[in-house]
């Protein structure tokens, strides 16, 4: 009968225990299926410009003696080294932003210079489509981040907004205040996006049109990388669009209170 009772006693502890590992488990697998996509992701991604490279560095051996040949693979094979170079970029960005806490050591920021900071460093590429940037608003208080990562998001957004926009057209970048919060928006007349995939295009490697995204040097990323700025910055990004008549993206990001102060928001008395 002994036998019997330790069966009774046993039997819901080790329920329970394999209930909780079963939990746990769930936990784990999802995390290493989610961690396995990314991986799977990543080598396709890489796969092409890789691909297209090695088959450049055979094309130009074979056509040593054509001048011209040479020079248009030489050109081809840069290219898409250059892709490659803005892919490993964007792929080391987004791992670092993944992790805890990368804000901080923040400090109050200027929003004001962050976006002629991010528009400055798309003149180029708009000028070259006769793309006109406009900027318009000025926000008074700073927000408590990383200059460089709130850089890297906005120009992430104008980088978009000139590619997908046609030649000729206006892309504008306003700044206002709204309860606490500085809402910075990028606003095109391209080609807008479907309502069904405007919350996909935030996920890695989505995009709405894969040759265009690849032809215009996308990496797929970009709208990835500008997500988890926001949530390092407690702020976030949302888009508006209509197919046909433009997008607008919104970054929201929480302002300091009081300008000297640069402890971080929620940290209190710490
Ligand atoms: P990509 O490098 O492909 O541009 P992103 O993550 O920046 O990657 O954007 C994801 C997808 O969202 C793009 O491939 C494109 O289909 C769509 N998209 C982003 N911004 C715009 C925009 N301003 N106008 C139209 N489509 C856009």
């Amino acid at each position: 009968t002994g036998t019997v009772v330790l069966d009774v006693r046993v039997a819901p502890i080790a329920e329970e225990y394999i209930l909780l590992l079963a939990d746990d488990q769930t936990e784990i697998v999802r995390a290493q299926s989610i961690r396995n996509d990314f991986v799977a992701n990543v080598s396709h991604e890489l796969k092409t410009p890789v691909g297209a490279i090695g088959l450049l560095a055979e094309a130009i051996e074979g056509a040593a003696e054509d001048e011209d040949a040479v020079r248009h693979f030489a050109a081809r094979l840069h290219k898409e080294s250059a892709r490659l170079t803005a892919l490993v970029q964007d792929i080391i960005e987004l791992s670092r932003l993944q992790g805890a806490d990368v804000v901080t050591e923040g400090r109050a920021v200027d929003l004001n210079r962050v976006i002629s900071d991010a528009v400055d460093r798309n003149r180029f590429p708009a000028e070259s489509k006769g793309i006109d940037i406009v900027v318009g608003g000025r926000v008074t208080r700073p927000v408590f981040g990383d200059a460089d990562l709130l850089i890297t998001a906005l120009r992430n957004l104008v980088d978009n907004a000139v590619r997908y926009s046609p030649e000729g057209t206006r892309v504008g970048v306003g700044v206002r205040e709204r309860d606490g919060m500085a809402q910075i928006s990028v606003t095109d007349q391209g080609p807008g996006i479907p309502e069904d995939e405007q919350d996909r295009i935030f996920e890695r490697f989505y995009r709405v049109d894969t040759a265009r995204s690849r032809q215009t040097g996308g990496t797929g990323l970009g709208l990835s990388i500008v997500k988890h700025v926001m949530s390092q910055h407690g702020g976030e990004v949302s888009v508006w669009s209509q197919p046909g008549r433009g997008s607008t993206f919104t970054l929201s990001i929480p302002q300091l209170e009081d300008p000297d102060d640069v402890a971080e928001p929620g940290a209190e008395g710490t």
